[in-house]
């Protein structure tokens, strides 16, 4: 109780007017920007606005110089940049020495990053080297009126209720959000900003992993996140060969193939296909739902699409309460003609 009493006591004692300036973690691969970080940088904007602070991309990586541009043209004021070898690859050891160190030194208020394996990875080990708290997966932000604290909101208790979380005593607040709950916002390549170059104190001998190889699990097809246009399947589509027809519209239109977790959950598709609540946030520019309901848990991943298309032979399901347009029909019947049509375009 004494340990734990004096590890709240210095927790509480912090200064935290010291902590100023929104950051977010502009995460990469081989030095190729995830959209999640940009669509942070939107959010980040509003949220330093209203706290009267500035906006910071932090880029961590080696030879990742190009990304700074961006990164101002999204929306950022200033841009921490940290290169060398051992940030080539994503490695927990190194990213966490490295934002540790960035903390403790410049103090942020708050911090943004997407809750993607790297961000789900790096969030919670951060907060907690830093002693302060995360609100994981979050789908909105705001500002708390009454407080002007940062207002993290996440889906609680299996989706049933929306929970919103403060961070009162410790900082930075911290966050990891999930892709594609934001829009990207549009980029001004005229922005410009102040670019903080910091040097890696992070020891090789820290870092007890090392990449040796990474293997591209999901590719093309089940690139659901970066996808503009997304075919999905649900248990509509009745056995798993019948699924070839997703497959061959989703060809043709150049876009992804998503599935309900009635698919997932009956072993026609593996998981990294899935759309929804427990599965991956989706928003392209078009989402084909094929077979599917429109279950709540369904609706809750790919809502945000800009245009959704729900074909289903009930007039009713509920998938046509968010779509813009519905097909009333059976999917084995509709699926062809519409590939076939759009072979022709
Ligand atoms: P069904 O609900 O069975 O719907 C099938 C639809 O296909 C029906 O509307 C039917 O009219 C139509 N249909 C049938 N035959 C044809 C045909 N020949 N042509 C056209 N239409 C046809 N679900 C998700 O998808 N993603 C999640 O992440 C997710 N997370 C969950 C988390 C929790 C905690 C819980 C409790 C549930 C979650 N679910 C999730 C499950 C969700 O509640 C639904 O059970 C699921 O989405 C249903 O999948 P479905 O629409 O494919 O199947």
């Amino acid at each position: 109780t004494a340990i734990i009493r004096d590890v709240e006591e210095a927790v509480t004692a912090i200064d935290k007017a010291a902590y100023k300036d929104v950051w977010v973690y502009i995460e990469h691969a081989d030095g190729q920007a995830r959209n999640v970080g940009f669509e942070l940088l939107g959010e980040g904007r509003k949220l330093a606005d209203s706290m009267g602070q500035k906006l910071a991309g932090i880029i961590v990586g080696d030879k990742v110089e190009q990304l700074v541009k961006a990164v101002f043209a999204n929306g950022a004021d200033k841009v921490y940049l940290v290169e060398g070898k051992e940030f080539a690859k994503y490695t927990t050891d190194a990213y966490t020495a490295v934002f540790t160190d960035l903390i403790t030194d410049y103090k942020p208020s708050v911090i943004l990053m997407g809750a993607t394996i790297n961000g789900r990875d790096l969030g919670p080990r951060v907060a907690c080297r830093v002693g302060t708290g995360l609100t994981a997966d979050c789908t909105d932000l705001g500002i708390d009126e009454q407080t002007g604290l940062v207002a993290w909101t996440r889906p609680a208790f299996g989706g049933n209720i929306m929970a919103t979380i403060l961070c009162p005593e410790h900082r930075p607040q911290m966050g990891t959000v999930r892709p594609n709950v934001f829009k990207r916002p549009q980029p001004d390549f005229g922005r410009t900003g102040e670019v903080i170059r910091v040097s890696s104190t992070v020891k090789p001998e820290a870092v007890r992993t090392k990449v040796i190889e990474a293997v591209q699990v999901c590719t093309g097809s089940c690139n659901l996140e970066e996808s503009e246009i997304i075919v999905s399947g649900g248990r509509g589509m009745g056995k798993p060969e019948n699924f070839v027809l997703i497959e061959e519209l989703a060809a043709v239109l150049g876009g992804a193939v998503g599935a309900s977790r009635a698919v997932i959950d009956a072993g026609w598709k593996p998981h990294p296909h899935q759309v929804g609540q427990t599965g991956k946030t989706v928003g392209p520019k078009v989402y084909i739902a094929c077979g599917i309901s429109g279950a709540i848990q369904h609706v809750a991943g790919m809502s945000s699409s800009d245009t959704i298309i729900a074909i289903n032979k009930d007039a009713d399901a509920p998938i046509f309460k968010v779509a813009d347009y519905g097909i009333v029909g059976d999917v084995m019947e509709v699926l062809p003609a519409l590939t076939e049509e759009f072979k022709k375009a």
